[in-house]
């Protein structure tokens, strides 16, 4: 067995072409849930529907995000609506109380589903819809997820990083946001002046994820930050990765990030803005796998390879590379 972590690109991109290599019922992916937010009642989880979406072979490869040739005639209403209502768009967020009252998972990022700021395809927001009825049914968002992942057909275990509430909240020169509202809305343009793991004091990661953590860890070209960041502010998953062997991919190319809001985060968190910077970011990782065209010198083995992934040729050959890291360390790989 071998555990990738996820975020909503790198990893899915890396496990894209990957089964033969790493077949999926034994490569449990650890998503992270810093990122989700409930809209107009909905919990949305980003991470972990790219990695069911991907598996599930129904993922929008343009973007990394919702279902391939989804409509949004629910979303199109929901601003008709507002529009003629002459109702102010942009992020919506419930009162203060509200945070903290109701379904609990979903605390510190609640927001009204009027003008719903994340566009929610009709199919996907279906996925939405059976996640929250199943947790108002009381059980637990692993269990949910694995119940969506037997909808979709997907084989690998999707574990969420933790049951418990951890948001994301980005302290900014314009005040606090969740993350979402940073990236999405605001397209991370606001000055960062802290980024906050809401909630990550009192949560924990699951059983399962920490079943999954005794296993060598790979750690996909994710932001270090908002992806990696939410599971390590809890210090049993922090102490999980500090006792088994970690591998992880550079999501930069140097200091040439492969796209998004990495570089800025890792600045703000007062880290380099580079593959150093990531490399600081994971003191417990043992391994790299870094572009052939990334110089960056580390005190820590280096495998190279072209890291640039789009197709599942692209995610096998960074996966052997990963298999050279991992054995490079001596991780045994059951
Ligand atoms: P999220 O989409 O914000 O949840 O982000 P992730 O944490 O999953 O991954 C974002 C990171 O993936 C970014 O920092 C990118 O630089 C990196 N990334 C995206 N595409 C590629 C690629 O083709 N190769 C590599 N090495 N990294 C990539």
């Amino acid at each position: 067995m071998v555990t990738f972590l996820a975020g909503g690109t790198g990893t899915p991109k890396l496990l894209w072409g990957a089964d033969d290599i790493f077949g999926p019922t034994e490569t449990p992916a650890v998503c992270n849930t810093g990122d989700d937010v409930e809209m107009g009642g909905h919990l949305v989880c980003p991470d972990i529907d790219t990695t069911l979406f991907s598996d599930g072979g129904i993922l929008d490869r343009e973007t990394w995000w919702g279902i391939e040739g989804d409509s949004t005639t629910t979303h199109e209403e929901i601003h008709t609506l507002a529009d003629e209502a002459g109702v102010e768009s942009g992020p919506r967020y419930l009162s203060d109380e509200a945070q903290t009252s109701g379904r609990r998972l979903a605390r510190w990022r609640r927001f009204s589903g009027v003008a719903e700021f994340m566009q929610l395809g009709d199919r996907d927001r279906a996925v939405h819809i059976t996640r929250t009825g199943l947790l108002d049914e009381g059980r637990t968002l692993t269990e949910v997820t694995a119940t969506l992942a037997t909808a979709l057909g997907v084989d690998r275990p999707v574990l969420p990083m933790s049951d418990d509430p951890v948001a994301t909240i980005i302290h900014t020169e314009d005040g606090p946001m969740h993350f979402q509202e940073f990236w999405v809305h605001r397209r991370a343009e606001p000055v960062i002046e802290r980024i906050e793991f809401r909630g990550a004091n009192e949560a924990a990661p699951t059983e399962a994820v920490l079943d999954a953590l005794d296993a060598p860890v790979v750690i996909g070209p994710s932001n270090p930050v908002t992806s990696i960041g939410p599971m390590i502010a809890m210090d049993t998953f922090r102490t999980a990765l500090e006792s088994t062997p970690v591998v992880a991919v550079s999501p930069f190319i140097g200091d040439q990030v492969f796209s998004g809001p990495a570089g800025k985060l890792l600045t703000a968190s007062g880290y380099d803005a580079s593959t150093v910077g990531v490399a600081e970011a994971y003191p417990f990782a043992d391994a790299f796998v870094l572009d052939t065209e990334d110089e960056t010198k580390l005190d820590r083995p280096i495998v190279r390879t072209d890291t640039e992934l789009g197709s599942p040729g692209d995610g096998a050959r960074v996966c052997h590379a990963v298999t050279e890291a991992l054995e490079t360390i001596g991780a045994e790989v059951s």
